[in-house]
């Protein structure tokens, strides 16, 4: 605990950090009727990194085991160095894209063992993060969302007002009107008109979260199910269009057989309400699973009515048993700035590899979703039909997908039968009925 105290109260400023031009086509997005906003996710702070000669002593969250590689920007078996976000933040300041906004799905502090932490701890995390994004981006508006390690112990997330909720609403009051911040208070989750006709709902997800024993037995944890229905109804009275934020994605995970993030009664709710409302919902932004996913959520005619992005994490971690990991990122989105429709995506990441071997951050754009796919744009229908051409046998597509799932972190990782069904299930399947045909018709073929 000691250790992680003190480290918070120091910031290094890496002077190296140096801000790559972003290739001359995305120039061409600069039209009027195109906005654009940040989406980062899963920072993970790890005040304890530091480099070391006892491999096992770099930082807490390898949780005893021998960093791999460490260097000034991280390890693929730790949380992020302060030097790592910070890069990050340079990066999107310096890159000068001129987003409207940032979204920011959670998860501050790291995966350090329930002692090593504490409510008065994990909040100090939050505002030291929530600090540095202030300073990086004095005049944009922020929109978190709570993740399940912005709490303690973790995942135990309350369904009632409670010191987190609190800290949090204190921290973000800056970034949020009255109404916002009295939700926000009472249960973790806000919405706020944040453009003419545009809302941003952001939920507590963590309340579903299946290690979440707070809401065992809970039929509403917080009134929030009900609380979203009424708010999307409200939303579409007025003729808004909303996009939903989250930390706990919906649907199946794309590495798990078999297995939501959330409770599956849950998430049946959740998919329910979304196709409800799916006419007005332009977008959902999740994070929580560290990897790169999309999804399409499909009505109950299989007609695809929603696009779900799942971004990948700022922190490179992985857990010794994981085969693979990712590459720092960040995400921006473009959108329309008429209708709230989103257009594209592009994905920039850091190699860490490199970055810490050239003691240099050197940060770029890894792909554009529309020209790496060959789509128009980031619309349902689009999603759908690449969905489509995943499930093609050697599909060049897919192989392309997963390389990004892991943000490029080892290209010679293949992903083919079982692992394969598991991905592309998870893709357009996400309410149980549909996802578990999937798995079956998959299990037929490959027998
Ligand atoms: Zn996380
Ligand atoms: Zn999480």
């Amino acid at each position: 605990m000691g250790i992680i105290l003190r480290y918070l109260a120091c910031s290094f400023l890496y002077p190296l950090i140096s801000a790559v031009p972003i290739n001359d086509p995305f120039r061409e997005w600069h039209r009027q009727s195109i906005s654009k906003f940040w989406h980062i996710s899963d920072l993970h702070l790890d005040p304890s990194y530091h480099i070391t000669e006892d491999p096992t002593k770099v930082c807490f969250s390898s949780k005893g085991f021998p960093a791999s590689d460490p260097g000034l920007f991280g390890d693929f078996l730790c949380d992020s160095p302060y030097q790592l976000i910070e890069s990050a933040f340079r990066y999107m300041k310096d890159v000068d894209l001129e987003p409207e906004f940032i979204i920011w799905t959670g998860d501050s502090p790291p995966h350090v063992p329930i002692d090593e932490l504490s409510t008065d701890i994990v909040i100090s995390v939050i505002s030291n993060m929530t600090h540095t994004i202030h300073q990086f981006f004095p005049q944009l508006p922020v929109y978190p969302a709570l993740g399940n390690h912005d709490y303690w112990p973790q995942d135990q997330l309350a369904v009632n007002a409670c010191e987190v909720y609190e800290a949090a609403a204190t921290l973000w009051a800056p970034w949020l009107h009255s109404e916002a911040l009295a939700t926000l208070r009472k249960g973790g989750f806000y919405s706020q008109l944040i453009k003419p006709g545009l809302r941003l709902v952001s939920l507590n997800t963590n309340l579903y979260y299946s290690p979440n024993k707070v809401t065992v037995n809970v039929t509403d944890p917080a009134d929030q199910l009900q609380w979203l229905e009424d708010t999307l109804e409200m939303s579409k009275q007025s003729m808004e269009r909303a996009y939903v934020i989250a930390h706990v994605p919906i649907g199946y995970l794309p590495y798990a057989k078999n297995t939501t993030a959330i409770r599956e009664h849950f998430n049946e709710r959740l998919v329910d309400i979304f196709r409800n409302y799916s006419d007005i919902i332009q977008g959902h932004f999740y994070g929580h699973t560290h990897r790169n996913s999309i999804m399409v959520l499909l009505d109950r005619q299989g007609k695809p009515v929603n696009s779900v992005f799942v971004t990948p994490a700022v922190t490179p971690i992985r857990s010794v048993q994981e085969q693979y990991s990712n590459n720092p990122a960040v995400r921006m989105y473009l959108y329309n700035s008429q209708d709230y429709g989103l257009q594209d995506l592009w994905q920039f990441y850091l190699n860490l590899t490199e970055a810490n071997k050239e003691e240099r951050p050197t940060w770029r754009l890894e792909y554009a979703m529309t020209k790496a796919f060959d789509i128009k744009d980031i619309q349902p229908e689009s999603l759908y039909k690449l969905a489509l051409e995943f499930e093609v046998p050697q599909s060049k597509a897919f192989q392309k997908y997963f390389n990004y799932f892991m943000v490029s972190y080892n290209d010679s990782i293949t992903c083919e039968d079982e692992c394969k069904t598991v991905q592309v299930c998870s893709v357009r399947f996400l309410d149980n009925e549909s996802y578990s045909q999937c798995i079956s018709k998959a299990a037929l073929f490959n027998a």
